[in-house]
């Protein structure tokens, strides 16, 4: 049952939180309304107790337990899957073996498995030229873009790529998360010397998800340090976020400013050709590994339509679908899909209404809705009462008249000019269209 709690809070925190913070939690006793778990780590379980309490409990008591408290243990054997360091350690470094932690590289994460298209071509072209080594040009790489777009896939596809180049280089792929955790436990432990040591004497040093490090002031002061001494001995540094460096709350501004001085590239969400061309691929791997399976005509196409940008979402609805085939004998066709399906695709059937746009622009501009809604022409509620016009017009069905009654009334002509004016700003104004694109992710997910 706590299997079934998990994938709840799953769609609660998000993918890499579930996977950083979530899935380690292995699930012990329940006694006298305290619920324990053994946690491969002390970090991992003060961590969770301060940030995700609140939410295991309340998913809990939706399940129908009742919990007051969670308690954490910690687990004596480590886990298989996190006990070998994916640093390519030179010989000579016994220092390094002392952390753990250190994330795996995915042996399916390749470039010859990336799926190219106009969305992410510009973020795959960098990412080659990093991995073919040679003298470094774009320090740091800055790779960005919404979950499940393909940032962690690159970066490990850049890994794999320098190590069968170049097996002497000296490198460490961790994500963010990992990296703090590394340094917390330096500072506890004293090891502070050795920290040091092995960051600053990496060549290549690939840090995922750096988001997360925003808004912990010495993680990101200790960060910017190896960071500058890194390129100053001209080290190859790799950088993913989900946003822009000059668009991350709470990090410092002198460091997103290095994290955007060498190239910042952006994957973009995918579009309709990409997630058909992704998908082709998938299906001639998994035909390989179920060869009586058939795909029906058009089926492909259906879901390149109908599953959100996420390339996470697709392959798990692929996934899914030859396994479902597989265990009833039946052909992939269109009635299979709807069977199997039928969750996926009520979920991004969703259908966003000008009401939650609304909520999510507020909320984004840190105004009071009836600001948004209501008559001041303050530009501070206008640009975003702008925004949120022209999100309903592109994200749902409603008609001009529609959208002016739900903005407290007003003429079809006045929400046609704010319309036209965001699709002016759009083409000059790079903060109005990172909002755009910010709001459109998330009211999307
Ligand atoms: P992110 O780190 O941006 O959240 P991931 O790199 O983890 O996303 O990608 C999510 C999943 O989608 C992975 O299984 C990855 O292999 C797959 N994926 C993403 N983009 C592509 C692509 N262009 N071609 C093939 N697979 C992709
Ligand atoms: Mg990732």
């Amino acid at each position: 049952d706590w299997g079934h709690v998990k994938t709840e809070l799953r769609g609660v925190v998000g993918d890499s939180n579930y996977s950083n913070w979530i899935e380690p939690l292995d699930y012990n006793s329940i006694e006298g309304g305290v619920l324990t778990f053994s946690v491969p780590s002390n970090f991992i379980g003060n961590y969770v107790s301060q940030n995700y309490s609140d939410h295991i409990i309340y998913q809990l008591a939706k399940n129908g337990h009742n919990v007051e408290r969670l308690s954490f243990v910690l687990r004596n054997d480590p886990p298989q899957s996190r006990a070998a360091p994916a640093a390519a350690s030179a010989p000579a470094a016994p220092a390094r073996s002392g952390l753990v932690e250190s994330a795996q590289l995915d042996r399916r994460f390749t470039f010859d498995s990336f799926v190219v298209g106009k969305p992410n071509a510009l973020a795959h072209a960098a990412a080659r030229r990093v991995a073919e080594g040679g003298p470094v040009s774009f320090n740091p790489l800055f790779l960005y873009g919404g979950v499940g777009l393909g940032k962690t896939h690159l970066m490990h596809a850049i890994a794999h790529e320098l190590r069968r180049n170049q097996p002497q280089l000296d490198m460490l792929y961790l994500s963010a998360d990992q990296f703090m955790y590394r340094f917390v436990t330096a500072l506890r432990e004293r090891r502070m010397l050795d920290f040091k040591q092995i960051f600053r004497s990496v060549d290549v040093l690939m840090v995922d998800d750096v988001q997360f490090i925003a808004g912990k002031d010495s993680t990101q002061e200790e960060f910017f340090h190896t960071f500058n001494a890194l390129v100053d001995a001209g080290k190859q540094i790799i950088i993913s976020a989900d946003r822009a460096p000059g668009e991350i709350k709470d990090l410092e501004n002198r460091i997103a400013s290095r994290l955007g001085s060498g190239l910042v590239v952006d994957l973009h969400p995918t579009d309709y050709e990409l997630r058909l061309g992704i998908l082709q691929s998938k299906v001639e791997h998994y035909t390989e590994q179920y060869p009586d399976l058939e795909v029906g005509d058009g089926v492909l196409e259906f879901l390149a339509h109908r599953i959100s940008t996420n390339v996470r979402v697709l392959e798990g609805a692929l996934t899914r679908l030859f396994a479902f085939a597989s265990l009833v004998g039946r052909k992939i066709d269109h009635e299979l899909t709807q069977d199997c399906l039928a969750d996926i695709l009520r979920a991004s059937d969703r259908k966003i209404t000008v009401e939650e746009i609304q909520r999510r622009v507020s909320e984004h501009y840190n105004i009071r809705l009836s600001d948004l809604i209501g008559p001041r022409r303050m530009r501070s509620f206008a640009r975003p009462r702008q925004v949120a016009m022209w999100l309903a017009k592109n994200m749902t069905n409603r008609s001009l008249p529609e959208i002016g009654k739900r903005f407290g009334g007003r003429d079809h002509t006045t929400i046609m000019h704010g319309i036209r004016r965001i699709d002016e700003l759009r083409q000059t104004d790079s903060g109005i269209a990172d909002d755009l694109e910010l709001l459109r992710r998330s009211l999307e997910a």
